[in-house]
């Protein structure tokens, strides 16, 4: 197989370019306006970073590319699907307020928030692709609706996968809640009876009739087909799930669905090698970058993007402030401060599913 390009640019700004500039001509060596935008919506896969992070990426860059699919006819809104974990990106109410408090706004990007699984991360789109692990996935409706997907990542550390990058914010990032279930685990959520107080609302909500009530309720996972419904409707936060997937068929199933949102559509991925903070933008804090800020990078191949930037990351000096300048490290920077993950494992599937290519040519760009 043929290498995959990538292009890079560097966080210099010379000759009074700004980022946003740079950012620009990057997208467009890279082809972006090859892709037919006029009238199609467009898909914008963005984090909009937990209250209290502030690692994630800013709203400017969202807008850069915004702009430039308007210039070429297409119809952009800026989305992300529900969390599984308790915070303020749960529902869509609370996410979109939460995008709105981070900077994205259709005052400052130019376009809409849409969050992609609805209301209660029940809003679906089933995609048949009957992988090794994965045959129906779960994506959130409106990624799946639109017509051209455009992934923009803030790479950084991942405490569960190593690193987060374009396949980790296209796999996980748009499984609905119940996708989500099915990449971390078995899929089946349990209830913890420390924390519930028997309300019944669970019961009330599980259309599968899986929930019973005695004092504290309990799931029958033998009825449960892992919705994911009732950690919404639970007040207390008493439905939980158990992260309790391999790592290595973690890795894969994040491959599964990044296949399944992009596999019938035309994609562009944008990665930000920047404040590149241990773990991911989910936390509503943020440490010390383990890396200096590197660049830009972008290409139509996910599988080689990411892999041109784990490479560009092990070959950047550690912060000896921050975490990694207390580990050892073995010139895996990510597996240095997360030793239980294997991304190489995603990568390895990615390839073998016909997602990407690992081989890359990089082209940087002034
Ligand atoms: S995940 Fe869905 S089916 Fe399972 S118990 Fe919860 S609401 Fe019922
Ligand atoms: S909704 Fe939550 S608190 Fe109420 S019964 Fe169900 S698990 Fe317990």
């Amino acid at each position: 197989m043929a290498k995959s390009k990538v292009y890079f640019t560097n966080f210099r700004s010379q000759n009074n370019i700004s980022l946003l500039e740079k950012l620009e001509k990057l997208v467009k060596s890279a082809g972006i306006e090859k892709i037919n935008f006029q009238n199609k919506f467009v898909a914008i896969k963005i984090h909009f970073g937990e209250i209290g992070n502030v690692a994630y990426l800013r709203p400017n860059y969202a807008k850069t590319i915004v702009d430039l699919i308007k210039e070429n006819g297409g119809r952009p809104f800026l989305t992300d699907c529900n969390t599984l974990y308790v915070g303020k990106r749960r529902n869509g109410l609370d996410h979109i307020e939460t995008a709105y408090e981070n900077g994205f706004n259709p005052f400052s990007t130019g376009c809409h928030v849409i969050i992609a699984d609805g209301l209660k991360g029940t809003d679906e789109a089933i995609i048949p692709i009957n992988g090794k692990h994965v045959k129906m996935a779960k994506i959130g409706r409106a990624i799946s609706d639109a017509d051209v997907f455009i992934s923009l990542s803030h790479f950084k550390g991942h405490e569960f996968v190593g690193f987060g990058g374009a396949l980790k914010n296209i796999g996980m990032g748009c499984g609905s809640r119940a996708g989500k279930m099915e990449m971390h685990s078995s899929g089946q959520p349990f209830v913890a009876h420390s924390v519930c107080v028997g309300c019944g609302k669970c019961v009330e909500n599980c259309r599968f009739g899986a929930i019973s009530l005695d004092e504290k309720s309990t799931i029958d996972h033998t009825k449960c087909v892992g919705c994911g419904r009732c950690i919404r409707f639970c007040p207390n936060n008493a439905v939980m799930m158990v992260m309790d997937e391999a790592n290595d068929i973690l890795n894969e199933k994040i491959a599964e669905y990044a296949y399944a949102v992009v596999k019938d559509k035309p994609h562009f991925h944008i990665n930000f090698v920047m404040d590149v903070s241990p773990c991911c933008d989910c936390y509503p804090y943020n440490d010390v970058p383990i890396v200096p800020d590197v660049g830009m990078f972008a290409s139509f191949d996910p599988v080689a993007l990411d892999m041109a930037c784990v490479d560009m990351v092990n070959k950047q000096p550690i912060l000896q402030n921050s975490i990694l300048g207390e580990n050892t490290c073995m010139g895996n920077h990510f597996m240095s401060v997360h030793p239980d993950t294997n991304w190489q494992a995603c990568f390895e599937h990615a390839v073998k599913i016909g997602l990407g290519n690992q081989e890359y040519e990089l082209v940087e760009i002034e």
